[in-house]
């Protein structure tokens, strides 16, 4: 049950639209993906680039439907691993003899910790961890997204320097096995040193957004649905 009015307090699972000249990708693609684009009218993607196989992350593959129907095979980006269950759970998707009419498709390629090119933009993964489970973060120019992660080696955060918005998970206050809690993401926050942070895959535990706003630094700031950040 939600007890707050605001709308801010009102969270769809994670995922972010990333935009520049005439490109548009979307990072993550989970059960509120369908609802996601409708909200931000999106009419095209070229492409999903994926952190990791987590449900919450990769539900919503079956909705790309409109944008296959337009567009034909949707790309998609990801480690070796989250590709391998995208096609245990998919496997529709991946068919490619005797192909259920009306099945959306996908490209797919294949992400490692190296820098990849997405139209005309180098994206650099950062590589963390999420508990046991490996997970990619993505730099784009000077913005940063990572999501679910408790755990990032220095030679990955390295590759964050002068990002001017950084984009990290604070799950909640009390510790987590596997997202970084509040202190850890502003501790995080102070290590890379962005221009400015917001915090995202928020838990109703962590409080209301207005009054954990109020505590938080003066460059970092709670995420919320529909935020637009503009580089
Ligand atoms: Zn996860
Ligand atoms: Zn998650």
């Amino acid at each position: 049950m939600c007890l707050s009015d605001n709308p801010k307090d009102k969270r769809l699972r994670v995922s972010v639209l990333v935009e520049w000249d005439d490109y548009t990708y979307v990072i993550d693609c989970g059960p509120d993906f369908r609802q996601q684009m409708l909200n931000s009218k999106c009419t095209k993607i070229d492409g999903i680039i994926f952190t990791h196989e987590h449900a919450d992350h990769t539900a919503g593959l079956d909705d790309i439907r409109p944008f296959f129907f337009r567009q034909g095979n949707i790309p998609i980006y990801a480690h070796e691993r989250v590709i391998k269950s995208l096609e245990r759970r998919f496997d529709y998707i991946f068919e490619t003899q005797n192909k259920y009419p009306g099945a959306p498709g996908v490209s797919e390629f294949v992400i490692e910790n190296r820098t990849f090119k997405l139209g005309n933009l180098k994206v650099v993964p950062i590589d963390g961890m999420h508990h046991k489970l490996q997970v990619f973060g993505f730099r784009f120019k000077d913005f940063a997204y990572l999501t679910d992660m408790n755990k990032i080696d220095d030679k990955e955060i390295k590759k964050l320097e002068g990002v001017k918005v950084l984009v990290v998970n604070a799950l909640r206050k009390e510790p987590h096995p596997s997202h970084f809690n509040l202190a850890q993401a502003l501790a995080f926050i102070v290590k890379v040193n962005p221009e400015r942070a917001y915090l995202t895959h928020i838990s109703a535990l962590l409080g209301f957004h207005d009054e954990v706003q109020q505590q938080l630094p003066e460059n970092v700031f709670l995420a919320y649905d529909n935020l637009q950040i503009t580089l």
